[in-house]
């Protein structure tokens, strides 16, 4: 059953960040509730105030930033980018990534910011946001702040914001042409959770060498992580089949999966190695013009 809460209801971002603040010490923000709801039903988490920031008619949005590239606000919901014509080149991988997470019930509900910031370690999106390079605003009432959603979860369910902190914005930075991205997330049961996900974004030269390359991995570690030598095995290179093999290698060794309900450690070093590959070779092949 669900402990009795204070239900306060700001009408502006402004008004929000003062409830947040004055409330410090005891809040949760109630987005989509497809998380939370869940954690206050099974009594893991009781808050006196739940501060709902779904009449704030200005965090609903997915613009472009001119050449800098893509914005979204914190209450676009999963549907609006799944259905939204907006990402074009390399951005296509949110709306394919967010096509295969839950049902269509829970796409309409839930927003991108409430998924990452519950920062569930197997969650969709973070991987995605972080090969993109995605960049995170968060604002308390005296100031905002921009941080990268690679430091951005820091364990299992924990992610940097302080108290009276809000994320209001998620950045994607405009992509260098020849830029071609991917995503792929292995699962049992069709719409669930990932068993692993791997996510790589890669920027090709003129000589369709491997300039730069970001490669992130969901339920390989207590958070998202990126594949840091695996990216090293490529970057400046020619990539070949080898090539690509020796980074799935390299991922399957640097990540730290755990043994649970849906698979072993072992089982997921595995998928690592496969996947890797296949999820850069994808990639690799988008940013072929
Ligand atoms: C049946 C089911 C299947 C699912 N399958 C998947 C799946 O396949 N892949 C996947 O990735 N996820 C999956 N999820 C999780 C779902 O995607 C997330 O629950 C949802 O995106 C969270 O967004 P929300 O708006 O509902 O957040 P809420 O539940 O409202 O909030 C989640 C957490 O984030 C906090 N929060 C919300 N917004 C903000 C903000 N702007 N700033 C600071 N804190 C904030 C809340 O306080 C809370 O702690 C599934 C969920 C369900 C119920």
């Amino acid at each position: 059953m669900i402990k009795d809460f204070k239900y306060l209801s700001p009408r502006t971002l402004k008004e929000a960040l003062v409830q947040l603040d004055k409330h410090q010490d005891d809040y949760k923000i109630i987005a989509g509730g497809q998380s939370l709801l869940i954690l206050m039903r099974q009594g893991l988490v009781a808050p006196e105030y739940l501060i709902d920031i779904n009449g704030i008619p200005e965090l609903n949005y997915i613009k472009s930033d001119g050449k800098k590239g893509l914005k979204i606000g914190a209450l676009t919901t999963h549907r609006d980018i799944e259905k939204s014509a907006f990402f074009k080149g390399a951005f296509q991988v949110l709306p394919q990534m967010e096509n295969r997470l839950a049902s269509i019930q829970t796409r309409n509900r839930g927003t991108l910011a409430g998924n990452i910031c519950h920062a569930d370690p197997a969650g969709d999106p973070a991987p995605v946001l972080m090969a993109l390079g995605a960049r995170l605003k968060l604002a308390n009432s005296k100031r905002e702040r921009i941080v990268s959603m690679e430091d951005f979860s820091v364990d299992y369910f924990e992610t940097l914001l302080e108290p009276g902190e809000m994320l209001t914005e998620i950045q994607l930075p405009a992509l260098p042409q020849n830029t071609g991205a991917s995503y792929y997330k292995f699962n049992i049961i069709e719409s669930d959770m990932a068993t692993i996900s791997v996510a790589a974004c890669i920027n090709l030269d003129d000589s369709g060498s491997c300039k730069d390359i970001r490669i992130a991995l969901g339920a390989a570690a207590a958070r998202p992580i990126r594949a840091k030598k695996a990216e090293a095995v490529l970057r400046g290179k020619k990539v070949t089949e080898a090539m690509l093999k020796k980074a799935g290698t390299a991922a399957s060794e640097e990540a730290e999966p755990v043994t649970d309900i849906n698979a072993s450690e072992e089982y997921r070093r595995e998928l690592l190695k496969v996947l890797v590959p296949r999820v850069v070779g994808e990639a690799m092949s988008r940013a072929q013009v």
